[in-house]
């Protein structure tokens, strides 16, 4: 298929560029260099650097692409940020993803897989987070993030756009070579932090709360490896029916609390990671994993990685061969 990959130069975009060049897809990236790097940007594909605001480029990207199916990351991900400066977040994540979406019925292309977030849950009744509990977001950011998926219904029923919304639980680790891996400025989170503190370049790691209803107190999530994402999305495209919008959470349905992180990291690195107990972050729920019954029935998915510490050992790969993150490329 010809893919354009929006945000290819991400985190997770970037592993997903990857993971289509090597399904033998011809994949164009179109990213503006904001928050993404092009030397995670595979060589295979075809680079663009450009805003999403630039509705001329857009569309004649569009109109000249011939694109079989759009992968849609480009997109501010800061909870804390998005509710400083919610507006910059409907801009990018509403407007212009809105935007993408006219040209895409102008162009004609009906497949869309969308990087959606377990945030439109918000504060889940009762783990693990099944598709029908309701999304109920508790910041501008899942706010954003949950009006684009009803975009998706709308469109999906009135021109027949074949869309999926993929909830991932929190992305992780990095590709298996170490060639790409996580790179995020300022760094929110856990586990490429505490593997800062392995390389000395931090003195410590905050636990974000001790005091969660939780077996050790410090708060639970679900850490999905950028793999196990990746195949995720290859699959979503693979699938995809006109006029069907389809939803999956992207999780391995085991959830892992802070405290464990560390120790993994611990045992992964050999160092000895200092741990300071603190207040807990505003906005954090407690307990967070995924029931992934639904994508593993319905597209086949399994994850490979169903424990942290390979996940970690990836992420580390990356750090201890990038300790500047994408800055050592060039
Ligand atoms: N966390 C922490 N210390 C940090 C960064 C994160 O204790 O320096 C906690 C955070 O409060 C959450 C978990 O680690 O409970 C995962 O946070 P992250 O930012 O990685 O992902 P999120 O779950 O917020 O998407």
């Amino acid at each position: 298929m010809n893919v354009l990959v929006t945000g290819g130069a991400g985190y997770v975009g970037s592993h997903c560029v990857r993971h289509l060049c090597d399904a033998a897809h011809d994949v164009v990236v179109l990213d503006n260099l904001c928050a993404g790097h092009r030397a995670a940007v595979d060589q295979r594909a075809r680079f663009i650097e450009g805003d999403l605001a630039n509705r001329t480029l857009v569309r004649s990207t569009l109109t000249d692409g011939a694109f079989d199916g759009i992968m849609h990351f480009a997109a501010h991900l800061d909870v804390g940020e998005s509710v400083s400066q919610p507006l910059k977040y409907y801009e990018n994540n509403v407007i212009n993803t809105v935007r993408l979406l006219q040209e895409m019925e102008r162009a004609d292309i009906r497949r869309f897989v969308f990087s959606s977030t377990c945030a439109t849950y918000g504060v889940p009744a009762s783990v693990p987070i099944t598709e029908d509990i309701p999304q109920s977001p508790i910041n501008p950011y899942g706010h954003t993030k949950l009006a684009m998926e009803w975009a998706m219904r709308d469109c999906a029923e009135a021109w027949g756009l074949g869309a999926c919304a993929l909830r991932y639980f929190n992305a992780s680790g990095a590709a298996e070579d170490g060639t790409i891996g996580e790179d995020h400025h300022p760094e929110p989170h856990l586990i490429p932090i505490v593997l800062q503190v392995a390389l000395g370049q931090r003195e410590n790691v905050k636990i974000f709360g001790v005091d969660y209803p939780t077996p050790d107190g410090t708060a639970v999530r679900d850490y999905i490896h950028m793999d196990d994402l990746a195949r995720a999305h290859l699959l979503a495209l693979d699938s995809q029916e006109p006029g069907t919008f389809r939803y999956y959470n992207v999780g391995t349905g085991t959830g892992t609390s802070v405290k464990e992180v560390i120790d993994a990291a611990r045992r992964v690195t050999g160092h000895e990671i200092p741990a300071i107990p603190s207040p807990r972050r505003p906005g954090d729920p407690p307990e967070l994993y995924a029931d992934p019954t639904k994508i593993m029935t319905e597209l086949g998915w399994k994850p490979k990685f169903t424990n942290i510490e390979p996940v970690i050992a990836s992420a580390w790969k990356w750090h201890q061969a990038h300790p500047n993150g994408f800055a050592d490329e060039s």
